[in-house]
């Protein structure tokens, strides 16, 4: 497949000396992420020379609809001059202060903006750089607290197939897709994997409710056999994003952080994608799921992708736990250089605004329209599955419907059908086997509709060429 893209780019880039000398220069120079060994990564990418809205516009000049939201994030659209103005005025007036010694308005005013909308008793919030330094963040919290409350031995992870957490050390140890352990290492050491809440993939002949009731079991099963006093933290997306949209079956997050709340495990949401927006709320732990985590991780959709900011929402409970411990010293050595930027924190404000000015209630009345279109895929012999809530879904292929059986790694379906839209006007996040669309909140009925009608069309070309 790369080798098509190469060819295909190469060509154009012919025609068009500024992409030929980007393409160039990043082949020469630029470590990509992600990228395979065997190759460079530079030549399989499309270069992207605009955004306005919910689309992006190539270095030929071909406009793209943001299929993915960038990843997850641009969920206010692209050129939004609010945000732009934001950031030159804020960095005119302050650009920096180190958080070591001082302290500015934007990040008290964010923080509380946040804790405002998180629910139960969340209400304070350290700001990161992105989703893996709040994750990172959120467990090192978790080790603090339990070496302050003397349980040394109370610090390893539960984390599930298919989760996403990040790329910082600590963080890709709790990842359970496959590919973010091949070739790496891990922290296996801190880490326990249950099974993914996937109800498309749960045991033949067994209902989704029954399947719900297996992962509670095996939650406490785990606990059991390990023993609560070892196990410091739970993590997990609502809905499980890059593993491929995962919606848990009904009550069983619930049911989970019963059994953490019981057995004094914090629970941690990890909504680095579902929060600002996605699902159409700020925080879909409480609104959508009826969660009160002890911890709540968030990133992208806070500054729409505009500035790298993140953050943890903590419970006042855990803070107060710690004031009254005997360790009136205990220092908590974590911090980054960026912890609560102004600049960040100052979009993220604005960001904050559009957010609740319309955008969210927009992204609530779109949704059910866009997961009944994209449903209608369901019709196609080549897809197994469309799920999805809020506004993100996923497609996943399969090689036959009716036992599910995926297709083989190397057919590239998930590229296949990106590189078809990609012709037709549509920007496609595949996953192996699947493909993941989570438009900019802004995507309007007839934009919807687009979207629905190029996937159609790029799956069907996939499954002539397959044929
Ligand atoms: N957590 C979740 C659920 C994510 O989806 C991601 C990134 O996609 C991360 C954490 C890591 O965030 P970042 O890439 O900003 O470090």
């Amino acid at each position: 497949m790369a080798a098509i893209r190469k060819s295909m780019v190469a060509e154009e880039a012919g025609a068009a000396g500024e992409a030929d000398d980007a393409v160039g220069l990043a082949t020469r120079h630029l470590v990509q992420p992600w990228p395979y060994a065997g190759s460079a990564g530079a030549e399989a990418r499309t270069l992207i020379g605009e955004g306005d809205g919910i689309y992006i516009t190539d270095a030929m000049g071909k406009r793209l609809i943001d299929g993915p939201a960038g990843m997850w994030c641009t969920n206010v659209g692209h050129r939004r001059e609010e945000l732009a103005r934001v950031m030159y005025d804020q960095s005119m007036q302050l650009s920096y202060n180190t958080p070591w010694y001082t302290m500015n308005a934007p990040s008290a005013q964010l923080a509380q903006r946040i804790a405002g909308h998180a629910p139960g008793d969340l209400s304070h919030v350290f700001f990161t750089t992105g989703g893996s330094t709040a994750v990172e963040t959120a467990l090192r919290f978790m080790q603090f607290y339990n070496n302050v409350k003397g349980r040394p031995d109370k610090k390893l992870i539960l984390s599930r197939g298919g989760a996403y957490h990040g790329s910082t050390y600590l963080s890709a140890s709790l990842n359970g897709r496959p590919r973010s352990h091949d070739w790496m290492d891990g922290l296996d050491a801190i880490a326990v994997k249950l099974t993914a809440p996937d109800p498309f993939r749960r045991p033949q002949g067994m209902s989704i409710e029954a399947f719900g009731d297996f992962l509670v079991e095996e939650f406490r099963d785990t606990v059991a056999r390990i023993g609560a006093e070892r196990i410091g933290a739970f993590i997990g997306e609502p809905v499980q994003a890059s593993g491929g949209v995962i919606v848990p079956p009904d009550n069983y997050l619930k049911r989970i952080r019963e059994i953490c709340r019981v057995n004094d495990i914090l629970f941690i949401a990890d909504e680095v994608v579902t929060a600002f927006g996605r699902l159409g709320s700020i925080f879909a732990s409480g609104e959508v799921f009826g969660l009160d985590p002890d911890m709540i991780t968030f990133a992208k959709g806070v500054t729409s992708g505009y500035f790298p900011l993140g953050g943890v929402v903590i419970s006042e409970r855990l803070l107060e736990g710690l004031r009254r411990s005997n360790h009136p010293d205990a220092l908590f050595g974590h911090g980054l250089t960026y912890t609560s930027h102004p600049v960040g924190c100052a979009v993220a404000l604005k960001n904050l605004d559009l957010l609740e000015g319309g955008v969210l209630a927009h992204a609530r009345e779109v949704a059910p329209y866009f997961q009944a279109r994209l449903k209608s895929l369901e019709e196609l012999p080549l897809v197994g599955e469309v799920r999805g809530m809020g506004l993100m879904a996923c497609v996943e292929c399969v090689a036959d419907r009716e036992s599910k059986n995926p297709l083989e790694l190397d057919t590239n379906v998930g590229e296949r059908i990106d590189r078809h839209c990609q012709e037709l006007g549509l920007l496609v996040r595949p996953l192996i086997n699947m493909c993941v669309m989570s438009p900019p909140l802004v995507i309007t009925r007839g934009q919807i509709d687009t979207l629905v009608d190029i996937l159609r069309e790029g799956i069907s070309r996939t499954m002539e060429e397959l044929r």
